[in-house]
């Protein structure tokens, strides 16, 4: 009896779909507009000053299931500001699961909608720190790292940072 419900509700939405205008995009004609979190090739973003965002502290490497990124930590001599003197991201390995962005303490590295970077050779899918990086802040251009961490820790209680909540009275809590 199961079988045969089963059956009339396969033909009957096979039925209901006869009579309705198909709707085929033309793509790559017509490319639909996909939403702005849409997880596709990487970028390497830039703060609001144009310096790289990106600190060299390998917690995307880390965060990353298939090790597709690699890099070299560098330092600036001016002031000792980390950057990574290499980055590389392997596409013909990554699952595009937007782990590396979310383990991102600066904001530098993002996935964004642009989902045409398939190519047949896969060695042409490494990509180098100069094809990552660009010169915008990405989705959020105002953040800049070292305006919240490390340089006013010493002016300011705990709390009274920039965009910072009080801390949470950890009694208050209890029983
Ligand atoms: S999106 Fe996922 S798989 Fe791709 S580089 Fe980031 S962490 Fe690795
Ligand atoms: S992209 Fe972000 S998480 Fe990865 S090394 Fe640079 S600062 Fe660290």
């Amino acid at each position: 009896m199961e079988a045969l419900k089963a059956l009339a509700d396969g033909f009957g939405t096979t039925i209901k779909h006869l009579g309705r205008k198909p709707i085929t995009e033309q793509y790559p004609e017509y490319k639909r507009p996909l939403p702005e979190r849409t997880r596709a090739r990487i970028i390497l973003t830039r703060d609001p000053g144009g310096d790289e965002r990106c600190v060299a502290c390998f917690l995307c490497s880390a965060a990353c299931p298939v090790s597709c990124i690699s890099m070299e930590a560098s330092a600036r001599e001016k002031d000792g500001r980390r950057y990574a003197g290499w980055f590389r991201i392997n596409f013909g390995r990554c699952i595009y699961c937007g782990l590396c962005e979310e383990a991102c303490p600066t904001s530098a590295i993002q996935l964004t909608p642009d989902f045409e970077i398939c190519k047949r050779d896969v060695l042409s899918m490494v990509y180098e720190k100069e094809d990552l990086l660009v010169d915008h802040g990405g989705k959020d251009q105002e953040y800049n790292f070292y305006r919240y961490a490390g340089v006013v820790t010493y002016a300011r209680g705990k709390g009274e940072h920039e965009k910072e909540k009080a801390p949470v009275n950890i009694k208050s809590n209890m029983p």
